[in-house]
């Protein structure tokens, strides 16, 4: 017998290549609420109020008072690529917002019911608009899906409700509302200690308290403070390294301009597990490698088993690196990362050595 023949190759239907896109960009609610986050810092909101039902399963909500979205957008607002934030493909190497693409609230309204509340500054009212699948869908059965005048303030509320209730493989393989919660509260966490100028809340619908609240106008270490506890921001230490061009001009012609700033424990700081928060170009993003060459200069200052808090913000030349051009990419890679990361590490090291030894000078005199 031989093998059978193949199968017709069919195109697939343009709804089902949607719902596939939108699984690879929405995994579960947390990376949802980052897109969510983003976009209100890309809108310039100073304020970004977060509310939770069963760990975001049932409703995540979103609240901003950035731009807000202009009426006329909103038909358009949930189809993929779709953006105001660039217009041709030069824009992309002068990037100065986190999206891009026009791809999240599309990829959202494919695994869930959106709603989306917005009032401009010139806007009388705010305008509501509900959405499935990439369009405008009535609120009701049998009620226009056009956008509806409603109260509102200055800027913009999205809810997500019911996240992949037609995607039962991927909304049985979230965990429990607990564990999809702890992941929400690490991603506000995260951002709201990268932008402390930024007032951040989250809270569950089922409490008043929030689980997160930083006032607008911090600094970073003050956030670190509020949301890490005193504990942490008593045992901080500050550094930056930078690095210009004209520095490698008679030696490798092709390095670039870049620079970070970090935020790390003392030896008087140690903790069960490592926390390592790092930013690339403002991104939040994942390096095994960079963490575990800063988890090797505390081998020796820390005691065996005990681990620092890092807070690391990385500005690369955007030539240089390749961050988050798919959304699902998180771990990183740049040019020169070695020598990057060694002069970061360097500089973290000496700082630590000055701040142990002006200790045990204090100690002898
Ligand atoms: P992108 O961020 O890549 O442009 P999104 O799907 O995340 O794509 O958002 C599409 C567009 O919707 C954005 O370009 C922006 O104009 C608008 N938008 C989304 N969220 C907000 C918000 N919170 N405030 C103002 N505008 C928003
Ligand atoms: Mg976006």
């Amino acid at each position: 017998d031989s093998a059978p023949g193949p199968l017709p190759i069919r195109r697939l239907q343009e709804s089902v290549i949607n719902r596939i896109a939108a699984g690879e960009i929405i995994h579960r609610p947390a990376s949802a609420l980052k897109e969510l986050i983003e976009n209100c810092l890309d809108a310039g909101a100073t304020s970004i109020r977060i509310t939770v039902k069963e760990g975001g399963m049932k409703l995540l909500q979103i609240q901003d008072d950035g731009c807000g979205i202009r009426k006329s957008d909103l038909p358009i607002l949930a189809e993929r690529f779709t953006t105001s934030k660039i217009s041709n493909f030069s824009d992309l190497s002068k990037l100065t917002t986190y999206g891009f693409r026009g791809e999240a609230l599309a990829s959202i309204s494919y695994v869930a019911n959106m709603t989306v509340t917005s009032k401009t500054k010139s806007d009388s009212c705010a305008w509501k608009a509900c959405y499935s699948d990439g369009a405008l869908v009535p609120a009701k059965e049998g009620a226009s899906a056009e956008p509806k005048a409603a109260a509102g303030t200055d800027g913009t509320t999205i809810a997500v409700e019911n996240l992949f209730y037609n995607t039962p493989t991927r909304l049985s393989a979230l965990r429990g509302s607990a564990e999809e919660y702890a992941r929400i509260l690490d991603v506000v966490t995260k951002y709201a200690i990268h932008n402390p100028h930024v007032a951040f809340t989250c809270r569950k619908t089922s409490s008043n308290t929030p689980d997160v609240s930083t006032p607008s106008g911090s600094t970073v270490p003050q956030a670190i403070r509020h949301l890490y506890g005193p504990t942490i921001a008593k045992d901080l230490l500050y550094a930056t390294v930078s690095h210009t061009e004209e520095e490698d001009r008679n030696g490798s012609d092709d390095a670039t301009s870049w620079s970070a700033e970090a935020h790390f424990t003392n030896a008087n700081y140690h903790a069960k597990k490592t926390v390592f928060l790092l930013f690339i170009n403002h991104r939040l993003v994942e390096s095994a490698h960079i963490k575990k060459a800063l988890e090797g200069i505390y081998i020796g200052i820390l005691p065996k088993g005990t681990s620092p808090f890092i807070y690391l913000s990385m500005q690369l030349d955007p030539s240089s690196v390749d961050v988050n051009v798919h959304p699902t990419k998180r771990e990183v890679h740049f040019l020169d990362e070695e020598a990057v990361i060694e002069r970061i590490c360097n500089t973290i090291q000496e700082s630590l050595v000055a701040q142990s030894s002006s200790r045990a000078f204090d100690y002898q005199t």
